[in-house]
């Protein structure tokens, strides 16, 4: 996500960082390669044009020149300027003060509608709604199977008429919701392949029968400027209360995510990471800024792991790294729980400093089949080597490799992988111990 731009921006940065003291022209000339990169990204030309602007005025201006780290100062200039771009606060959506709440989800045809149907419904059930899921989309052939695949996979009920019309089929499925006591109905209407006035026409009279407390438009990052555009149109023809972004997760650019808030004026409430479904994120202007310019998200990392991790299943492992008997078992646990954050190229990029590994781990090609590897390693061995890893001797290693299918290179690796991972435990629980600053050095 980002990658590009924020690679771009980060060599601009570290120029700027070299040269100590700044001149007006050294912020000139960092705000010409700026304006650049972001360009080249596909922002907006009037956005950028304005943005870098913004950003010179107020570095060249004040006593940021003058101050002890000017270039420290600009940077942090643009991560403000970069927030404001992208909406500035997190807009979340209107919840009804009567239930259900009604949101409607438009868009046009593969930008990932009924997939975000199913995420969105996921993640507001995470927070205790009860979501209708409801298949308005009868033109797309399959669209309905595929969001009663989705509803069994959520174990979520889908409301569905066939093929009948698509105003009386979120009208009926308001009704079931009030008789069933589901507090929250997510429509899923029909796309199509461009704007046309029968769709806008069909969406609107929807919106007009069903009266939703949220009209989101679900556009695909990867197809930059012409998102923004489609964003616009939909807003003119319907009003639109806010936006999803699919598929920043394949998005190098940003060119779209950067743009639509200043030329629609409408926030961007959601962002999509992947295909699976709880790659749906509520955005965070602020947080994304810290992710394109290379400097984590560690808050939505701590959040994911909260809604993921089992409390229980932590506090054992921490109870075990604290008396240092994490073994094979604990450290294959450890890592599915990992897993569950989602890809781990996505997990290193919110960890600050850690987008660097992450082109590493990408060029050594350690992924997620890794990971599989390790598993399928692990699982080859008897318990009690999972709990004596140390003592693991060459000819159980060679019996562990043909049953996992591996070469005892392999072995030894997983092993060293193990060993130095103890170590680090061991040295963050002796950090953590005292509590913070001032705990015992060990
Ligand atoms: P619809 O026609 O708008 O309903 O689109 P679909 O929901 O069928 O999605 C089209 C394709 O986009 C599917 O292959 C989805 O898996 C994929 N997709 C949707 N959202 C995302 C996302 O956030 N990231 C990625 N990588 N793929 C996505």
């Amino acid at each position: 996500m980002f990658q590009g731009l924020g690679d771009r921006l980060e060599v601009i940065f570290k120029s700027l960082k070299g040269k100590g003291r700044l001149t007006a022209e050294d912020v000139s000339q960092a705000m010409r390669e700026v304006k650049m990169a972001l360009l080249e990204a596909d922002v907006n030309f009037k956005v950028v044009k304005e943005f870098v602007a913004q950003v010179k005025e107020r570095a060249i201006g004040q006593d940021v020149l003058e101050s002890l780290s000017p270039a420290q100062q600009v940077i942090k200039i643009v991560k403000e300027e970069l927030t404001e771009l992208l909406g500035g606060t997190q807009s979340k959506i209107n919840i009804a003060s009567k239930p259900p709440t009604i949101i409607m989800l438009v868009g046009l045809q593969g930008a990932g509608k009924t997939t975000t149907a199913g995420k969105l419904a996921k993640l507001l059930s995470k927070q205790g709604r009860r979501p209708l899921l409801v298949a308005a989309d009868i033109y797309r052939p399959a669209a309905i199977k595929q969001l009663q695949v989705l509803g069994e996979q959520l174990k979520m009920p889908v409301f569905t008429l066939g093929q009948e019309n698509p105003v009386k089929i979120a009208q009926a499925a308001v009704e079931d919701a009030n008789s069933t006591g589901r507090d929250l109905v997510i429509i899923d209407t029909a796309g199509r392949l461009h704007i046309n006035e029968e769709l806008m026409d069909e969406l609107a009279n929807i919106k007009g029968t069903v009266k939703p407390h949220e009209i989101l438009l679900v556009v695909d990052a990867m197809t930059g400027q012409e998102a923004v555009n489609v964003a616009d149109s939909f807003n003119q023809k319907l009003g639109l209360d806010g936006i999803i972004m699919t598929k920043l997760d394949g998005d190098a650019r940003g060119g779209a995510a950067l743009s639509v808030r200043k030329v629609t004026g409408c926030p961007i409430k959601f962002a999509g990471m992947g295909e699976k479904l709880d790659a749906l994120e509520p955005f965070h202007p602020d947080r994304m800024a810290d992710r394109i310019l290379g400097m984590g998200d560690m808050l939505t990392l701590i959040e994911k792991a909260q809604a993921n991790f089992d409390a229980e299943q932590a506090a054992k492992l921490n109870q075990k790294i604290r008396k240092a008997d994490f073994n094979l078992e604990d450290f294959l646990d450890q890592m599915q729980q990992v897993k569950k954050l989602g890809p781990l190229e996505q997990v290193l990029g919110m960890i600050p400093g850690m987008g660097k590994l992450t082109k590493q781990l990408k060029d050594q090609q350690i992924d997620e089949k890794e990971l599989g590897q390790v598993e399928a390693i692990i699982h080859s061995m008897t318990p009690w080597e999972r709990q004596h890893p140390e003592r693991i001797d060459g000819s159980r290693k060679k019996r562990i490799a043909r049953g996992s299918g591996n070469r005892v290179q392999d072995i030894n690796q997983l092993l060293k992988q193990f060993e130095q991972t103890k170590k680090m435990m061991k040295q963050l629980s002796g950090l953590t111990k005292g509590g913070g600053k001032g705990g015992k050095g060990g």
